[in-house]
């Protein structure tokens, strides 16, 4: 189903081949080499999202010590034995051309002095294969990808995705939002690099710019999602903004403390066991405090970009504690794609965290998923130069017979705060429902307001939601990052991928 209402004969449309949404390591990179294989794209974006973020770094098989046999094995065990050893042999084995790719593209990694990579060693990592920027990782490569796409021309434009238009399963071209007027753009592929949907918690590291919508537009149409349910929880988020405060810093001797000042866990336990430590102490109404005050390095020349955060907020982290929360991290599963990024719907591909390349399995290992959007960018462009697809000029419209005047901003928070207590840290078969019956709920009120932008945005966030709590659901056990009170222990029987299609069934959801 769509959302909005259009018609396309109707409004402005332009043609082109490839139109690539999301201008974050995916979508830029995707560009860039679609550039160099002499295809014109243009990449439609909404603004900044979590590339710009990561502070962490890059895993890429670079030192001799090292293999890459070693990386799919980090991998895979991360995992929890569900990733797809196809997908994770490309990654691992492409992983360091496209880090040479990186570097020739203006991205300068931190180099020792005879001129070799500085690495570091991450959790679940047999080796010390992390590249990175001193603390911003992400920062240095989306400014030299964003850079090097101006230089080359490629034409960048500020809008919104609201439709995929579809026949028969197959692209006809997209909706846009740009220059505040809504466009047709026809085209023979779309790339969608729209990011993650880990915004849909009350508490995540993820900024408001990748929301869940697309992942919801993309269920509308028929798409496949897999997955959804594996939501990385991160344990310490600067409380009440979106600030990660990153395992180094714990890794330095920051620990942990409640409001009685109390230790209550070994901080440098697992991600998820930490995050589920500071998510208990917080059921049982304490607060909890990340006490950085003893650490023996200088946090201002190690962590600036925390340091600097964190000042700006009013706490100097040599005197003061940090008031910490766990909060969703990154979305693992996604619309399931081939090992070119083709989704499930012909001339469509995904790439980036939007994507279910299904590497992850049901954890990510720390600083896989900036190389997953690289690699994978790399290869969806190539797939599309080879490709010998048409452009399908048809025609599409969308009526909605009548609507209330609702507004479903309203129900925003509430999806959030529903995520976050039902279908976060732990859960259970009641919780999981009583989120499902509000989810459906949000679905009706929507599907019967006004089809306005913001309205369409709440619906498909309610979608994207919808998927993971359905994944979750039909997960009745305990695997990765997908935590179940009722059913604690992994099982055999649930080895496989979670597949949520919910084109047909839309009616029957609402
Ligand atoms: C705080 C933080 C720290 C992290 N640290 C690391 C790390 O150290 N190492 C690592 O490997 N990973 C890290 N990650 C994860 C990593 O950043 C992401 O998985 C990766 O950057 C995703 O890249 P992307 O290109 O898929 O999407 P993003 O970088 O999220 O970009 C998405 C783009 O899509 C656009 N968009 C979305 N919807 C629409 C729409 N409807 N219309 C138009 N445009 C749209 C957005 O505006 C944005 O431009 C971290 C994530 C966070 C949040």
């Amino acid at each position: 189903m769509y959302y909005i209402e259009f018609d396309t004969s109707l409004m402005p449309s332009y043609q082109t081949d490839v139109i690539v949404v999301g201008s974050g390591i995916a979508g830029l990179f995707c560009a860039i080499t679609l550039k160099s294989l002499k295809i014109e794209p243009v990449l439609i974006t909404r603004g900044i999202g979590n590339t710009y973020y990561s502070q962490g770094g890059i895993a890429a098989v670079v030192s001799e010590e090292d293999s890459t046999l070693w990386h799919v094995s980090d991998t895979l065990r991360a995992g929890r034995n569900l990733g797809d050893v196809k997908n994770i042999d490309i990654l691992t084995q492409e992983g360091p051309h496209r880090i040479v790719d990186l570097e020739l593209l203006g991205v300068n990694f931190d180099k020792s002095k005879d001129g070799s990579f500085e690495l570091t060693l991450e959790g679940g990592h047999s080796y010390k294969r992390v590249l990175k920027v001193k603390d911003f990782t992400g920062k240095a490569i989306y400014e030299a990808l964003y850079k090097k796409a101006k230089e080359l021309n490629i034409n960048i434009i500020e809008g919104e995705l609201l439709e995929i238009l579809t026949e028969d399963n197959a692209l006809i071209g997209c909706i846009i939002e740009q220059n505040d007027k809504r466009v047709f753009w026809a085209s023979k592929f779309l790339v969608l690099a729209t990011g993650g949907a880990a915004s849909m918690y009350a508490h995540t590291s993820n900024p408001l710019k990748t929301r869940a919508d697309v992942i919801g537009a993309a269920l509308r149409r028929g798409f496949l999602i897999e997955n959804p349910e594996f939501i990385q929880f991160h344990p310490t988020v600067f409380k009440g903004t979106n600030l990660l405060i990153s395992e180094a810093v714990r890794g330095e001797g920051a620990i942990l403390v409640n409001s009685k000042n109390e230790r209550f866990i070994n901080e440098l336990e697992p991600r998820d066991v930490v995050a589920r430590a500071i998510y208990k102490q917080m059921l049982s109404g304490q607060d909890v405090f990340l006490d950085m005050r003893n650490l023996k390095i200088d946090i201002k020349t190690r962590f600036p970009t925390i340091y600097n955060f964190l000042m700006d907020h009013g706490i100097d982290p040599y005197k003061d504690l940090v008031s910490v929360t766990p909060a969703a991290h990154y979305y693992i599963g996604g619309l399931r794609t081939d090992e070119n990024g083709e989704t499930t719907v012909n001339g469509v591909y995904a790439i980036g965290e939007v994507a279910s390349t299904r590497i992850h399995g049901a954890n990510r290992l720390a600083s896989n998923s900036l190389l997953e959007g690289v690699v994978f960018g790399y290869r969806a462009a190539y797939s599309i130069a080879l490709s010998k697809r048409s452009i399908r000029l048809l025609k599409a419209k969308n009526k909605k017979d009548d609507s209330n005047n609702i507004d479903c901003q309203q129900y925003f928070e509430k999806i959030k705060d529903y995520m976050w207590k039902y279908v976060g840290l732990e859960r259970t078969e009641d919780g999981l429902n009583t989120a499902l019956t509000f989810i459906k709920n949000v679905a009706k009120e929507c599907m019967l307001a006004m089809p306005t932008k913001k309205n369409k945005i709440i619906f498909d966030v309610a979608l994207s939601a919808y998927a993971t709590i359905e994944g979750a659901i039909k997960r009745r056990e305990s695997r990765g990052c997908h935590f179940r009170l009722d059913f604690p222990h992994e099982k055999d029987e649930y080895r496989y991928n979670t597949k949520v299609c919910i084109d047909t069934s839309l009616k029957s959801l609402i």
